[in-house]
């Protein structure tokens, strides 16, 4: 029962260190608790929870005034909790937890760290992170149809340093407030997280979705955000990096044009680029990426996030049959 021992211990030291005065009304009012998303993920009811790799966990601590900071870490990455301002659901923050494709499973602790005013809590949970069944295609080809010539790899270098760059940076702002949308309503080809060994050695794993579209559709931004980075890379093409504050990031690949530039303000819907085969593509898709707080995740994942949109923006309907969108060996 590691949520009532938390809670008693919280209650005790109340007592100890947080002294008289309007502090006290906390102890009466902190409830902390995890809440699990409505994905496919079990929770158990004694304050233990888990996910699958690639997948977000919504946490909540429920907290009623007073409270002015909750800050999370998990595996080394800071996850930023923002106050929850569902009409629905009772006050408190809400952070969101993405489990990387590759997070070894097992249990790993959650910390969170609940500031009032001078002073703060920190609980620990249990969250256990469950193997994803991600499929593996094992491919032989010449060569030099997988190794990056000289000059290639240096260019690869510099520009996944240049997106490095960008994604560590977190704004302390959430720019979005409702649901997010599908950026195109395209087939997807459900290789999230595939792993692809070539020539027997294994390739970073796919940490995007393919959304196979016909070439020139519409792409939209998945939610409201800023335009940190607009590219034309070598892997993945002409492509977009949208911020949408709190450490959440998307990513939009082989576009044929680009319509957004950097610093632009976007909102849910809007479109940021067509879609193309520029980079290594082998026919017109979007690649559809999701960071969170470093985390790769199934951008899928976003979409059944409990944040509702009162009207939902229509993504763009392709007009034919969007074909094959598969096979885009991103590094
Ligand atoms: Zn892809």
């Amino acid at each position: 029962m590691r949520l009532m021992d938390d809670l008693n211990a919280l209650y005790r030291t109340m007592g100890k260190r947080f002294g008289r005065g309007t502090i006290i009304l906390l102890a009466l009012t902190i409830l902390v608790n995890l809440i699990a998303g409505p994905l496919p993920s079990a929770q158990a009811g004694d304050g233990h929870y888990s996910g699958k790799q690639g997948q977000i966990l919504v946490v909540k601590v429920p907290a009623d005034g007073g409270v002015t900071g909750v800050e999370g870490t998990f595996l080394g990455r800071s996850i930023s909790f923002f106050p929850d301002t569902r009409p629905e659901e009772t006050k408190g923050f809400v952070g969101l937890l993405g489990i990387d494709l590759q997070d070894e499973p097992g249990n790993h602790e959650l910390t969170v760290k609940v500031q009032a005013e001078e002073q703060s809590q920190t609980f620990t949970y249990h969250v256990q992170v469950l193997k994803e069944d991600f499929h593996v295609e094992r491919l032989t080809l010449p060569k030099n149809k997988v190794d990056l010539d000289k000059k290639s790899l240096a260019r690869w270098k510099v520009e996944q340093a240049q997106v490095k760059e960008v994604l560590t940076n977190v704004s302390h702002t959430k720019f979005w407030q409702t649901g997010f949308v599908e950026p195109v309503a395209g087939k997807r080809t459900g290789i999230f997280g595939s792993v692809r060994i070539m020539n027997g050695q294994a390739r970073n794993p796919h940490n995007g979705e393919d959304i196979g579209a016909p070439f020139g559709t519409d792409v939209a931004a998945t939610n409201d955000g800023i335009v940190r980075l607009t590219v034309d890379h070598i892997f993945s093409g002409k492509g977009v990096f949208v911020d949408h504050g709190l450490g959440l990031y998307s990513m939009y690949f082989h576009l044929s044009e680009v319509l957004v530039k950097d610093g632009d303000v976007v909102q849910a819907g809007e479109i940021v680029g067509k879609v193309g085969a520029t980079g290594r593509a082998t026919g017109p898709h979007l690649h559809w990426g999701v960071k969170l707080n470093g985390a790769r995740v199934n951008p899928y994942a976003l979409l059944d996030l409990p944040f509702t949109r009162s009207v939902q923006s229509a993504a763009p309907v392709p007009t034919t049959d969007p074909g094959s969108g598969s096979g885009s060996p991103e590094p």
